[in-house]
């Protein structure tokens, strides 16, 4: 039974490395941007909603944001654990979810923030914008959006940190390196992994 979330600017990896760690975990990826981009590819009343604000790459409100995870967490498979990734990204978002967890008598394990200097950052989106074609990969868009986690992303560590749940992790390596640095900042909290 482990809560984690995993937090980087984007084109940090923390997607792929997300996924990793839920499976070695055993529980499941709660990522706010795919259950968006889902619901935009079926064209559900959400998705019309945050298209735009996902095309220009600003934020979904908070309040809508938090209810998708509070609805995403009470599913089953989330009763024992989850990877959080790509929310909370903001304070108030943070405070959402604190509010949230307090009530089921939980609270996050670690926090893991992935380390990744800018130029690599948008090296790598500049990359995925040609592989996987993503309609929030343009050079505006990724601009606004690393703008966006440095403004209001980033400062969800200071909160975090003053809980000591932080573990920085730095995101340049081969991908099997990057795990397995995070993997040993887990396992020393004694978070056990199940596979
Ligand atoms: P991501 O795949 O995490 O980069 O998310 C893609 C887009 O979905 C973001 O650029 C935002 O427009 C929206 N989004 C994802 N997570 C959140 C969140 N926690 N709060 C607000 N907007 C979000």
């Amino acid at each position: 039974m482990v809560r984690l979330l995993i937090v980087g600017p984007q084109g940090s990896g923390k997607g792929t490395q997300g996924v990793r760690i839920a499976e070695a975990f055993g529980v499941p990826v709660v990522s706010t941007g795919d259950v968006f981009r889902a619901n935009v590819v079926e064209g559900t009343e959400l998705g019309v909603q945050v298209k735009e604000i996902i095309d220009a790459g600003s934020l979904v409100p908070d309040e809508l944001t938090s209810a998708v995870v509070r609805d995403r967490l009470s599913q089953p498979d989330a009763a024992d654990g989850f990877l959080l990734d790509g929310y909370p990204r903001n304070v108030g978002q943070v405070l959402h979810l604190d509010q949230f967890l307090a009530g089921r008598d939980e609270s996050l394990d670690a926090v893991i923030a992935l380390v990744v200097p800018r130029d690599e950052s948008i090296e790598r989106l500049h990359k995925r914008a040609v592989d996987q074609g993503r309609s929030d990969d343009s050079e505006a868009v990724i601009a606004n959006r690393l703008a966006i986690y440095e403004s209001e992303t980033a400062p969800i560590l200071g909160v975090y940190g003053t809980r000591g749940i932080v573990d920085e992790i730095d995101g340049v390596g081969e991908l099997d390196t990057v795990t397995d640095r995070i993997f040993a900042a887990l396992d020393a909290r004694g978070l056990v992994r199940s596979s």
